[in-house]
């Protein structure tokens, strides 16, 4: 079944919210009475013992909507599982709203979830790069100046051929203090750490890491010393360049932010859409498996 067939209604948005809630069966948080009848339109579940009324939208993004629970599940879904980004024009056409500010609002209301949620340091096998980004308005080509570019550094996980889980920040210099900071803050003390060749990275060992540092002089023509950093980065590259030109480096966070959020949901969409709505914050997020197993 597709996920719009399966949230078609208000009812079985409300019956998700409840299980996301109450995984074992509805629980009053006032009596602990296991027997409610449901305020369907009011997004309330009653206590039949003590009549203690409990919304199964409070703590998450769709508290106190007016916006049917149907469109912020689909609003979710699809920011979830747009790749790249969606915007809020492309958002409005799907939703069918006929306001603009409708979906931008969702849109931005659901981008919070995104904001630097991620906590567990990357671990056992790291690559740790820096580069410059933005600066895309015309007249800068061929100035030796970055302009208006900002310093970006990355660092993501080495999976066998493949990667995950990746960190992005903006940096204010190159200077070893700022990169050794930006490993500390992104990277478990004890990982392997690839770099390059820059100076600014030989303190690493002597922070507990793993250094492997290697010169581009001694690798093959062509070949990429970082390829996992190296294809994260083209890539948000070019999703900035497509669709977010001109940001200024004030808001750029939020984008670094949102790709990242992304790149480490990009196997797990339901995940993704759960934290998007804030069911997560209500209750320890739901597995995949408990979903699929749901919804079959
Ligand atoms: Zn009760």
């Amino acid at each position: 079944m597709g996920f719009q067939d399966r949230f078609a209604s208000e009812a079985a948005c409300l019956e998700y919210l409840a299980v996301s809630r109450w995984p074992e069966g509805f629980v009053c948080p006032a009596c602990g009475g296991c027997s409610a009848w449901v305020l369907e339109r009011r997004h309330l579940w009653e206590c039949a013992d003590c009549h203690q009324q409990t919304s199964v939208t409070a703590g998450t993004v769709m508290h106190a909507t007016h916006t049917p629970l149907r469109t912020w599940f689909w609003a979710a879904y699809l920011v979830a599982t747009h790749h790249p980004g969606i915007s809020a024009k492309q958002l409005q056409r799907q939703l069918g709203l006929s306001r603009y500010e409708t979906a931008w609002l969702i849109l931005q209301k659901l981008r919070r979830a995104m904001v630097a949620p991620e906590r567990e340091p990357l671990r056992d096998e790291v690559e740790v790069d820096e580069f410059w980004l933005g600066g895309y308005e015309e007249g800068l080509k061929g100035s030796r100046q970055h302009g208006k570019k900002a310093l970006v550094g990355a660092a993501i996980e080495v999976r066998g051929a493949g990667s995950g889980r990746l960190r992005l920040a903006m940096l204010a210099n190159s200077r070893a203090t700022t990169l050794e900071a930006f490993t500390q803050t992104t990277t478990a003390p004890g990982s392997i750490v690839h770099t390059d060749g820059l100076n600014s990275y030989n303190g690493l060992a002597k922070l507990g890491y793993d250094h492997r540092q290697r010169k581009q002089a001694g690798a093959a023509p062509g070949e990429q010393l970082l390829p996992r950093a190296h294809r994260a980065i083209s890539n948000l590259k070019a999703w900035m360049h497509g669709t977010h030109r001109g940001v200024s480096n004030q808001h750029l966070p939020i984008y670094l932010d949102e790709y990242v959020f992304r790149h480490n949901r990009r196997g797990t969409p339901m995940a993704a859409f759960q934290t998007l709505l804030g069911l997560g914050a209500i209750h320890d997020p739901t597995t995949y498996a408990q979903i699929t197993h749901h919804a079959a």
